[in-house]
């Protein structure tokens, strides 16, 4: 069987750009994905077919080899031709000293392997969840059930990224240690290495499932246990609960934000809960009871004793909310607001005036203080003139 021409694969020029390349290939690794397609054969050779022409097109070396070579600077073992494979190895090493110096490892040599574990073994990224739950969740605790878009192991190829059955085989160019030294003047610097992107392996026939990225995106379902008593802007770390590690590196953890919905009437400091309660003229007067709600989702009566004035708290102790991981709980503190009676009738407006008229300085010591006050700093002022 003949292989078709890797541009033509692609469905593009020989000039085309980077960006064009990865955007062809990308429009045609969708359309042809097995997850797409499950059990077609057609789309499945389609598939592996768009992934060795970006893999071939999309590194630079590759790309150089092919357009002189054609698919024979690929074909192992001679079938393209007696001396072939010798003679494209030695344009490659030719390259590769030109570049790199003499920094090409040994396949197989362990030398690089050593210094920083595996090579290619990286750790999956944190991620970050943003939970909103309200105060009564606050208070009470709860369970919830989240489903969070990460990569996880592919489990066809085990996360290698390889073609169940195949293997990856060391990078040729890094020798597997997946970083390559380049010589700039008098330094030589190190470097991922261009060929395997640090992996130090290389895969001929990418795992159909994840395209050789050895990761699926998937939606996990999580439950959060978040507990009794926390605050706006607490972060519950659940470690591991990241995403997944590349190529077997440990996963990365999962960060829950959490935020606290503003409830309607409760508002809250620390472990103390505050709520303005409006109550009557008469009440405020003549003291009475009011029905005042709890955040546990009871109520509670509060006395109000005669004369109290706007603005005077009650504190209702234990019936704010719990401390974190203890066993203290705050206060409830109820604030009075004192409502000025509206839409008078006319009776209701005689018997206000009533009363005025029968009111002395002792019904409102405050206002007559102040205003005594006011009085004095006006005569003293007057006398500094
Ligand atoms: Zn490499
Ligand atoms: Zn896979």
């Amino acid at each position: 069987m003949s292989k078709r021409d890797y541009y033509e694969v692609l469905g593009v020029t020989k000039t085309v750009t980077e960006v064009e390349l990865k955007v062809a290939f990308r429009k045609l690794a969708m359309v042809h994905h097995p997850d797409r397609n499950p059990g077609n054969k057609e789309s499945e050779i389609a598939f592996k077919e768009v992934n060795e022409a970006y893999q071939c097109l999309s590194d630079g070396q590759k790309r150089a080899a092919y357009d002189r070579f054609g698919h024979a600077a690929f074909q192992q073992g001679g079938q393209g031709g007696p001396g072939f494979g010798n003679e494209f190895g030695d344009f490659m090493s030719d390259i590769f000293e030109n570049f790199f110096g003499d920094g090409r490892g040994q396949p197989g040599a362990g030398a690089g392997r050593g210094r920083g574990g595996a090579p290619g073994r990286e750790r999956g990224a944190d991620l970050r969840f943003n939970l909103e739950i309200s105060l009564e969740e606050a208070f009470s605790g709860k369970t919830e059930a989240i489903k969070i878009p990460t990569s996880i192991a592919c489990e066809p190829c085990s996360g290698t990224g390889a073609k169940p059955g195949s293997k990856a085989r060391p990078c040729p160019t890094c020798g597997g240690y997946g970083r390559v030294r380049a010589a700039q003047g008098f330094f030589a610097i190190e470097r991922t290495c261009p060929n395997c992107h640090g992996r130090g392996e290389v895969i001929d026939d990418p795992c159909p499932s994840c395209s050789g990225a050895g990761r699926v995106t998937r939606e996990r379902n999580l439950s959060i246990n978040v507990p009794a008593g926390v605050d706006d802007g607490l972060r519950i770390r659940l470690a591991g609960e990241g995403e997944s590690g590349l190529r077997g590196g440990p996963s990365g953890d999962l960060y829950v934000f959490l935020s606290i919905a503003p409830h309607t009437f409760f508002q809250r400091d620390g472990a103390d809960l505050f709520c303005r309660v409006p109550i009557s003229m008469v009440t405020a007067a003549l003291s009475g009871e009011i029905t005042v709600p709890v955040i546990d989702g009871t109520q509670t009566q509060v006395r109000i004793p005669a004369g109290t004035q706007a603005g005077k708290q009650f504190r209702i102790k234990g019936k704010g909310m719990p401390v974190l991981r203890s066993r203290e709980v705050g206060d409830l503190y109820i604030q009075v607001s004192v409502e000025t009676p509206q839409n008078l009738t006319k009776r209701q407006r005689e018997l206000l005036q009533e009363f005025d008229q029968s009111a002395s300085a002792e019904n409102h010591p405050e206002s007559a203080g102040f205003f005594s006050k006011v009085k004095d700093f006006f005569v003293a002022g007057a006398g500094r003139s």
